[in-house]
């Protein structure tokens, strides 16, 4: 929280009260209670984790949803932030997973979790579904196959998804309208400064036009430029598997924050350096993707790995601005502040 002073303008106005914290200058209502006046000025970091959750990559199969969902859920148990909240994870599920593993994921919307859309193309079983040729292949027709995706969701049972995470972080401008027009309100495709590519060299997303990982809204002609659009995105901040840092020549330095003690530090200094980023009264959302089978080894669950995840989500908690969040609950945190920020600055007069 920054330093609060009064501007040498206050109380000109009778129905304003202005406050200046550190450089920036708010304005307050008369009567506003000093709790809403701190909550205003207290900034937040929602902590998001979204899970592609799809078929194992080698063989198509169920391992790492069997094996490994159980012993993640309760490593992360003991995990609290300030606010006494356990991490929250957005399972954003392929269409054979729904399928074909509904029960398990079900068992956790109680908890606070959230379903959410890995749009991989649906209709493929097994390995098929990680086809990359397919996937790329259908990249331009999402139009067509994207609403049906959402409806097998639906069908196995579980509320409208309204997270999306794209196949391989793909992005193309045409998707932002198509994912609206099917109920998806936030997504978690971006992959922010840089362009990446199958290691065939066909072009996955180009994100060289965002310089950072923080919330915005894109419009519906170019995934990168900030609008009002129907979407909030919030791009890819970090990961348990893998991440690919942003090396700020439009390519990416890849790690893996939980295979070592030393990965998983480089992981908390960029958390760090976003949650030093942030002015007073700023609501960020830092997004770490992940997949089950990352905790997977040939000899079975790694342990390790899964106490690096758990230490670094503790570490990024001790400090008292994060919040475990879903990405649609997060989403609706930073909009809800943008509008009475927006709302204090234009013109308070008019909601006295
Ligand atoms: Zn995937």
């Amino acid at each position: 929280m920054g330093s609060v002073s009064e501007c040498s303008s206050a109380c000109q106005a009778t129905d304003v009260h202005f406050v200046k914290l550190d450089k920036t200058c708010f304005k307050w209502f008369h009567g506003a209670t000093q709790s809403e006046a701190v909550d205003m000025d207290f900034s937040t970091m929602h902590l998001c984790l979204v899970c592609h959750a799809e078929p194992d990559v080698w063989d198509g199969g169920y391992a790492s949803i069997d094996k490994v969902l159980p012993r993640f859920v309760v490593a992360l148990e003991g995990i609290r932030d300030h606010l006494g909240t356990t991490p929250r994870i957005a399972w954003c599920l392929t269409g054979e997973v729904a399928k074909n593993r509904p029960r398990q994921f079900k068992s956790l919307l109680e908890f606070g979790h959230e379903i959410g859309v890995h749009s991989h193309f649906p209709g493929e079983t097994g390995t098929l579904e990680h086809s990359q040729n397919l996937n790329f292949a259908n990249l331009g027709r999402f139009d067509l196959w994207f609403p049906e995706l959402c409806r097998q969701i639906v069908d196995a049972g579980f509320p409208p998804p309204r997270t999306h995470a794209s196949w391989m972080f793909a992005y193309r401008d045409a998707m932002t309208g198509v994912l609206a027009g099917a109920g998806i309100s936030v997504d978690c495709s971006v992959c922010y400064g840089g362009a990446h590519y199958l290691p065939g060299g066909s072009l996955l997303a180009d994100s060289i036009g965002r310089s950072d990982g923080k919330p915005y809204r894109p419009t519906e002609t170019d995934h990168c430029s900030e609008g009002d659009g129907p979407l909030v995105e919030i791009p890819v901040s970090g990961g348990f598997g893998s991440y690919w840092e942003p090396n700020r020549k439009g390519g990416f330095d890849y790690f893996s924050p939980i295979a070592s003690d030393h990965e998983k530090q480089r992981q908390l200094m960029l958390s760090d350096e976003r949650l030093g980023s942030l002015s007073p009264g700023e609501v960020d959302i830092f997004q770490v993707h992940f997949h089950l089978y990352e905790f997977l080894e040939p000899s079975g669950i790694s342990e390790a790995r899964l106490n690096r995840a758990a230490a670094m989500l503790r570490s990024m908690a001790c400090d008292d601005r994060v919040r475990f969040s879903t990405p649609t609950d997060a989403a609706r945190d930073w909009l809800s502040r943008i509008e009475v920020q927006n709302r204090r600055v234009s013109d308070p007069a008019d909601h006295s």
